[in-house]
């Protein structure tokens, strides 16, 4: 029998971070405050128990490596920063689960495992500062366009650059941090679901397919202003009514398109008074799916929609592409691998994709072998000092997780 990680010590772990870097109103390991840098401080006197070497890359991630039998590496990753006023969870579990399994790894192979093990805790994954997630690992995986991150601005007009010096990290060099990712083999993340599928379920864990690909696009629609009181309701060109009848529709398209969701999320209205017909309508559609194809298909739809409405209202309608990114599905064979970890620790699996984004995201698109593992979240709600889950399903993910990473060591070394 192969040694097994101490979950119970991942939970008391996950406690201790938050006695020293938790408010009243939540955790507050905002990327590159001090509290982070506490955080770090205390992650690292973790590590010194270990036969590994820690440094920290040219994005600032930090990065501990268990050197093994070859040089090719199993990384698992995770995020110390919170986003202010945020949960206990989100990111660190991943992290100390991370921690854990080294553990147990430098014990089972006498500090030398067959392949090259190598835990990450990825800079800013939450962006909450700068409002740009992703920083350290897009930076890793080459994605992060430095133009538009070099003009990034916090609330108190200091740049991220500015930002980033402070803590002995030089922009221009961040994109160098993707050497680390040179021998890697196969990417792992453990994360909270963050949602309510598993809970709903009543599923302590699942494995993750992908990460959602995005269209966000603004619609508006363009009618006539006219007098409240002497317009008859046929003589209208209402540009509300033309968007308003998309709300609905909406949810005809989420449902229609088997696993996707569309949320209209902002609505404004020109001139926006009391005693005027509206002649300028903009919403905004942010459109999300596993499946490219059926991603387009939802875009087109609502496309088609929306020039149905205007037609019906005689309105005219335009769009404007906000933001878009492709979907990004993880490997089968790791998803398989996953799969099989957590039924053999409970049962019973649900194969889910992902809504938000996480670091795996911009692993994948480097080209990495990658999936995560999520566990049920308590209410289904993060980003909030409510985020909670069940202590049981916390120490079930670490050793489903554990296992996981068995197999994915194996999986390398059959590999190559
Ligand atoms: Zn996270």
């Amino acid at each position: 029998m192969r040694p097994l990680p101490n979950p119970k010590r991942t939970v008391a772990e996950l406690k201790e971070l938050r006695a020293f870097t938790a408010d009243d109103k939540g955790a507050q390991r905002v990327a590159f405050t001090p509290t982070w840098m506490a955080t770090r401080d205390w992650l690292r006197r973790k590590l010194a128990e270990l036969p590994v070497e820690v440094h920290t890359d040219a994005a600032g991630n930090l990065w501990a490596t268990l050197r093994g039998e070859s040089e090719r590496a199993l990384i698992i990753g995770g995020h110390m920063d919170s986003v202010p006023n945020g949960g206990w969870l989100d990111g660190c579990l991943n992290v100390l689960a991370g921690l854990e399994i080294l553990r147990r790894l430098s014990t089972q192979y006498n500090g030398r495992p067959p392949v090259t093990v190598r835990l990450v805790d990825w800079a800013d994954e939450e962006g909450a500062r700068f409002g740009k997630s992703l920083f350290g690992s897009s930076a890793c995986s080459g994605n992060l366009d430095l133009n538009e991150a070099r003009g990034l601005k916090d609330k108190q007009g200091i740049s991220l650059p500015e930002a980033l010096k402070t803590v002995g990290i030089d922009f221009e060099r961040v994109k160098e941090s993707g050497v680390e990712l040179n021998n890697a083999a196969a990417y792992l993340e453990l994360h909270i679901e963050q949602g309510p599928v598993l809970l709903d379920l009543d599923l302590p864990l699942g494995a993750v397919l992908g990460t959602f690909g995005v269209e966000r696009h603004a619609i508006t629609f363009h009618g006539q202003a006219a007098h409240s009181g002497s317009t008859p309701m046929n003589r209208r060109r209402d540009a509300f009514l033309a968007a308003a009848k998309m709300s609905p529709e909406i949810y005809r398209i989420a449902e229609r398109s088997g696993g996707g969701v569309c949320t209209i999320g902002s609505c404004t209205t020109q001139p926006g008074i009391v005693t005027s017909v509206v002649e300028e309508c903009r919403i905004t559609l942010d459109q999300r799916h596993l499946d490219p194809a059926k991603l387009a298909r939802m875009l087109a739809e609502a496309k088609a929609a929306s020039e149905h409405f205007a037609k019906e209202g005689n309105v005219r309608v335009s769009w404007e592409r906000l933001w878009q990114i492709a979907p990004r599905p993880f490997h089968d064979e790791l998803i398989a691998l996953c799969d099989e970890s957590i039924r053999e620790t409970c049962g019973k699996v649900h194969p889910l994709p992902s809504g938000p984004l996480h670091d795996a995201a911009e692993v994948a698109a480097a080209g990495v072998p990658t999936v995560m593992m999520f566990v049920q979240s308590l209410h289904g709600i993060s980003h909030n000092k409510i985020e909670d889950t069940k202590e049981e399903h916390l120490e079930l993910c670490v050793m489903a997780f554990d296992a996981l990473a068995e197999k994915a060591v194996k999986w390398i070394v059959r590999r190559e």
